[in-house]
């Protein structure tokens, strides 16, 4: 079924006329960001990985622990993201979590065909997954609303800027729970502390914990192992309050990358509740 959906959806995208393909009803593009500034040198390339399946991202040994409980908060707030894109190559998956009764983040780039850059058309959101007979909560279809930086929506320069805010139709969050946030976190108390990173992959949740270390003020390295499909997992402490947003996977698996909750973030945050 999803695959006929797929090929509907490019039909119509093909009498719709060339250009069409990256915009979508589903999805309102930000404008209000400053554009990105030149990457040092000594920066790893921008590479978003989320779809192909490549090697995990394990940084050594593999120290991540499966969550037997998914249905439990935290892990009850976290989203497995079930995606059907606009374009002939079907779908993909990603992570995400709750912030609010009808408010969840992800990272930008999940909302658009790894391999065109197409938007998502359709995203059943599962919580508490075990299987597909086996959830908490799952919210279908196409009713979502995203809100993404136009840095994201271009597939350009974006990795200072890869998040997206969505409000679902409706209130998941009474039954799962949803993370708090915690922005502006300076420098010195990011560099060298640890937090979780719980992510999904193929229905498994699973979680590793380890230090990261800020890069600018928009985004940071964080050392927890990671897999595909982990992309907009959220980056939490203890007492779950997101930091940031998981988002990529660095060159050889030796570090991953995660986007800060900054002010204006923050503030999309504050618009929507
Ligand atoms: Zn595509």
């Amino acid at each position: 079924m999803k695959r006929i959906i797929a090929w509907l959806a490019a039909a119509v995208l093909l009498l719709s006329g060339a250009g069409a393909e990256n915009i979508s009803d589903r999805i309102i593009i930000l404008d209000d960001f400053p554009a990105p500034a030149a990457p040092a040198e000594e920066r790893e390339p921008w590479k978003p990985v989320h779809l192909a399946e490549a090697d995990r991202a394990t940084i050594g040994s593999d120290e991540r622990v499966i969550i037997a409980r998914p249905e439990e908060y935290p892990y009850s707030a976290i989203a497995y993201l079930d995606v059907t894109g606009s374009c002939v190559h079907g779908g993909w998956y990603a992570s995400g979590f709750m912030i609010e009764k009808d408010l969840m983040m992800t990272a930008g780039h999940c909302l658009y065909c790894p391999l065109c850059h197409a938007p998502a058309q359709e995203i059943d959101f599962y919580f508490g997954y075990r299987n597909a007979r086996n959830y908490t909560v799952c919210n279908r279809g196409d009713s979502w609303q995203a809100y993404v930086p136009r840095q994201v929506a271009e597939g350009k320069d974006y990795q200072r800027y890869d998040y997206a805010v969505i409000r679902l139709d409706e209130n998941v969050g009474v039954k799962t729970g949803y993370f708090a946030i915690r922005h502006d976190v300076p420098d010195d108390e990011l560099s060298g502390a640890s937090f979780h990173v719980t992510g999904y992959r193929n229905g498994v949740l699973r979680q590793d914990m380890d230090r990261v270390e800020p890069v600018d003020e928009r985004y940071l390295i964080h050392y927890a192992d990671t897999e595909q499909q982990n992309s907009g997992c959220p980056v939490y402490d203890q007492d779950n309050r997101v930091i940031a947003i998981h988002t990529a996977e660095g060159k050889e698996g030796t570090r991953n990358y995660a986007v800060r909750i900054t002010g204006d973030i923050y503030a999309e945050i504050e618009r929507h509740r």
